[in-house]
């Protein structure tokens, strides 16, 4: 053969790398690369992803592919010193698929592979275990039944309850050699019956068809939803890991366990795992059986988490420091060398053989972001790697999640149930028992926490619109746990005080009863449930955190500044590192009660006169926003946008409210109506909004500038810097944007001069219609910077409505139609075609002319890097979002210098 299909890995010998999981899967290319490093794993090979492409198209292995497999056979029955099939010690291999892409439960494994009639007398002998050999043949059967022939595998379950109905016992483990062997007779007459054949003799040929089974599971339904699910394209087919078996459940001295190389969910350098003696991989995360920690600080916390004395932690829990300290200590050094070589936090899977110790897996860990950013922090303190690379290793969304609530200290809780601490952040919702009500309830905009005895893949839907998941049973390693963790959700597991009535729709806490709808509160840090709503808090940033977003702004070359106009809004986008205000939507100040009837007065308003007195009951009011926003901000850019929506969006929309508002303002119910009807607009985003409204009522301009400039005289007397930007929306004609401008300019100057102080503040414009895309270069030549609004230039570009999309949008997505909704993720094919002439059209005419975006895209970390890629000079999204478009910002230098 001319090309390289099969790389075989052993302490002597690695042929393949970490490099190459394209071809060998991340799990054969991990194998390889420990190996090479000197960590002890046991020796195999694996057969590239291109083999399987090859046999889906032609069903069958070449011939040639055949021999090779053969001749690394013979190499592993060497570096192993054991044969296939052999009578005294018989080599025992497993075969495991393994993608480039991790896609975890989703494809075949078969262990045990080389057990025949002969073999077995030849493992008991070796083992000195009866019990032990013939376990491993019939699990042999059962797998390979399953899996290569598709033998139900309740069929082979029925014969397992047989026979224990037959012994008198209740597990498993609990059956003795003479069982099993009877056991395995009877499997290989179901096998028989089943298939029409015999269960094959000739280890070769259990081994090529096991190959063969893992190739065709790359293709099965539920591998195929997987893919589709997480956007898995690209990939050949999976890669088969054929590897000498190790055995934890071979005797007192053997074990298997997983782990974090540090803590998963708190990023703290701590070892972080499980392990059961005398077991098999699969045993740990299948929650028979009660895992033991690996450290003994962890153990003694695990214990007086779960009420379990000292004594009884010692005699029936100890730690694997405890109890096998050797083998911790060879752990530890693994553990040390594994992220000393891949530099980030390892996820493993270990076996003890007798007293050795196996590495079975590693890859990189999945973590919680708060995790993400202390690892990311850590090791550049520890001098692993360095600032550029942690500035990577964190994906910004994932920071959403370390600005999650928590509960409020001072809060009166009442405690009714106690769990694991799964994933972070405290969430308050109704209780539901089902997924499908979960996503009925949050349609409802009512948020709820879904209860559940434990999570199934089928529970995504309902995961994901929940505030937060509790169940009953499950460990940190458990679905719902990884899930939660992934999707940044509170979440609480193994509360043993929960136990659930499905049918009824009730549960109960130590005796305490709810019912579905009845609000409680999680709390996923501490691992509690207490009873009601309980108030939240955001949580005090943590000091890795900041050191990362400083990082963050060394680096980058955007700014990111905020869009808000409240107080609050304005305070807690600057304690999140607004370089400014990129967007104060004004009309959101005129939304309180109190505010509302004066603008209804004015859009009421039956001649000139009365308007202006209504307008100029709004301006005192608009000034103090302005005096507490430019307060606010401290000398930091404040954009602020003239007001922009159709009129109609602040009149009444219900009877009741009409009523009211006529009460109010002495006017008949029919007036109000008839205004309504005047103002009722077919394409109310297309109609009467925007520049227009001030084009058509400068009056309302005039007070709006007048707000802008008094406030900042006002302040600027008080020694106190301020700089506003006044931002025209919605201009496509160069004539707009000249008629606004005269009307600010003589404002304000007149202001100016009643005031006695000139200050300094400039004016601009949004971009956000094709036109004014198209006709940037005129619309340069009066204003003095852009604003891309990203939202209405989306709407007009794909002529998709804002507030409609929904309708359509879930079919485009499935369809490919669309990759993402355009108005989250910015459409740079398109949209970001018209942003790119508008720049360039309109730098040709002001080389230095600033150009920012506002629209939600601001702070969406792909459209972030679109946007340095394309010359912004900055950024402008919601407070909450400043961090991820900060750190975005960074990654999006450091990604292009590459
Ligand atoms: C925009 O259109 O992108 C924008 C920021 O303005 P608004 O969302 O207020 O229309
Ligand atoms: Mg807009």
């Amino acid at each position: 053969m001319d090309k390289k299909y099969i790389y075989f890995f052993s302490k002597e010998k690695s042929e393949g790398n970490a490099k190459m999981k394209s071809i060998l899967g991340g799990k054969g290319a991990n194998l390889a690369e420990m190996a090479k490093i000197g960590i002890p794993v046991p020796p195999g090979f694996t057969i590239s992803a291109e083999v399987c492409q090859l046999y889906l198209k032609t069903k069958k292995i070449p011939s040639d592919l055949k021999q090779e497999i053969e001749k690394n056979l013979s190499r592993l029955e060497k570096v192993a010193g054991k044969k296939f099939g052999d009578e005294n010690d018989p080599l025992l291999v497993s075969v495991r698929s393994g993608a480039a892409v991790s896609m975890p439960g989703m494809m075949d494994t078969i262990l045990n592979l080389g057990l025949n009639s002969k073999s077995v007398e030849g493992l008991v002998k070796k083992s000195n275990d009866e019990k032990f050999a013939w376990d491993a043949f019939r699990r042999l059967i059962q797998m390979f039944g399953d899996v290569v022939m598709g033998i139900a595998h309740s069929k082979f379950e029925k014969e397992l309850e047989k026979i224990k109905e037959k012994a008198g016992v209740k597990q498993d483990i609990e059956l003795e050699a003479e069982d099993l062997k009877e056991l395995v007779k009877n499997y290989k007459a179901l096998y028989k019956k089943e298939t029409g054949k015999e269960f094959p003799e000739s280890p070769k040929e259990q081994l090529f068809l096991a190959i063969e089974a893992v190739f065709k599971s790359w293709n099965n339904p539920r591998a195929i939803k997987y893919r589709e699910i997480n956007n898995i394209e690209g990939l050949l087919g999976t890669a088969t890991n054929v590897q000498a078996m190790v055995f934890g459940n071979l005797g007192l001295n053997s074990a298997t366990g997983v782990a974090f190389t540090r803590n998963p969910a708190t990023g703290e350098n701590q070892f972080y795992g499980e392990y059961l003696p005398q077991a098999q991989g699969e045993d740990v995360v299948a929650g028979i059986r009660t895992p033991r920690q690996l450290t003994k600080k962890l153990s003694q916390k695990w214990a007086k988490e779960n009420k379990v004395s000292e004594a009884e932690r010692k005699n029936k829990y100890p730690s694997l420091e405890e109890s096998m300290p050797e083998v911790f200590k060879d752990l530890m050094e693994t553990r040390k060398k594994l992220e000393r070589h891949y530099q980030d936090m390892q996820d493993i899977e270990f076996t003890i053989q007798e007293g050795k110790l196996y590495l079975l897996q590693t890859r990189t860990g999945k973590r919680t972001g708060k995790a993400a950013v202390k690892i990311a922090v850590d090791l550049v303190k520890e001098k692993i790697i360095d600032k550029k690379t942690a500035l990577l290793r964190v994906e910004p969304e994932k920071i959403n999640e370390l600005l999650h609530k928590r509960i409020d200290p001072t809060a009166k809780i009442s405690i009714i149930g106690k769990g694991l601490p799964a994933s972070p952040g405290a969430a308050v919702g109704r209780i539901v028992f089902e997924p499908k009500e979960a996503v009925e309830f949050s349609e409802k905009g009512e948020p709820v926490i879904l209860v559940r005895q434990e999570t199934s893949p089928d529970d995504i839907g309902g995961m994901s619109v929940s505030q937060g998941i509790l169940t009953a049973v499950g460990g940190m390693t458990s679905h719902a746990s990884v899930v939660a963790r992934g999707m940044g959700k509170s979440c609480v597991v193994g509360c043993s005080d929960l136990s659930i009535d499905y049918k009824n729709k009730i549960c109960s806490f130590r005796n305490k009863q709810f019912k579905e709808g009845d609000f409680i509160t999680i709390d996923g840090d501490r691992g509690l449930v207490a009873e009601g709503k309980v108030d939240l808090v955001f949580p005090e940033l943590s000091g890795e955190f900041l050191t990362l977003l400083k990082w963050a702004d060394q680096i980058k070359k955007l700014s990111v500044r905020a869009n808000a106009e409240t107080p609050k809004d304005a305070q807690k986008a600057r304690e999140l590192g607004a370089e400014g205000i990129g967007l104060a939507r004004t009309e959101h100040m005129f939304f309180g009660k109190d505010r509302v009837i004066k603008i209804q007065k004015m859009i009421l308003a039956k001649n000139e006169k009365e308007r202006e007195k209504a307008i100029n009951s709004l301006l005192p009011l608009q000034k103090n926003d302005f005096l507490e926003l430019f307060k606010i901000m401290k000398g930091l850019p404040v954009t602020v946008r003239l007001l922009d929506p159709p009129l109609h969006e602040f009149l009444p929309k219900t009877e009741e409210e009409t009523k009211e508002l006529a009460e109010k303002l002495g006017i008949t119910i029919d007036e109000i109506k008839k205004k309504m009807d005047d103002l009722k607009e077919v394409n109310p985003m297309l109609g009467h909004r925007g520049c227009r409204l001030g084009i058509t009522y400068p009056e309302i301009t005039k007070m709006q500038v007048r707000a802008i400039i008094e406030a900042a005289i006002e302040l600027n007397k008080q020694k106190i810097k301020v700089m506003p930007e006044i931002m025209v929306p919605l201009v496509s004609i160069k004539s707009e944007l000249e008629d606004q401008m005269q009307v600010i300019k003589s404002e304000a100057n007149e202001s100016m001069k009643r005031l006695g102080k000139k200050i300094k503040y400039k004016i601009g414009t949004m971009i956000e219609t094709p036109r004014a895309c198209a006709i940037s270069d005129k619309i340069a030549e009066n204003a003095e910077f852009f604003s891309f609004g990203t939202n209405d230039l989306t709407q007009m570009t794909f002529g998709f409505s804002r507030d409609d999309i929904a309708k359509f949008l879930p079919f485009y997505i499935e369809k490919n139609i669309v990759k993402n909704d355009p108005f989250m993720v910015l459409d740079q094919e398109g949209v970001g075609k018209l942003m790119k002439m508008a720049i360039s059209q309109g730098r040709e005419v002001k080389p230095n002319l600033k150009i920012g975006i506002c629209g939600e895209h601001g702070g969406e970390p792909s459209s972030v890097e679109f946007c340095h890629k394309i010359g912004l000079d900055y950024v402008s999204c919601s407070p909450y979002r400043v961090p991820i478009a900060r750190l975005a910002a960074a990654q999006a230098v450091i990604k292009n210098k590459k």
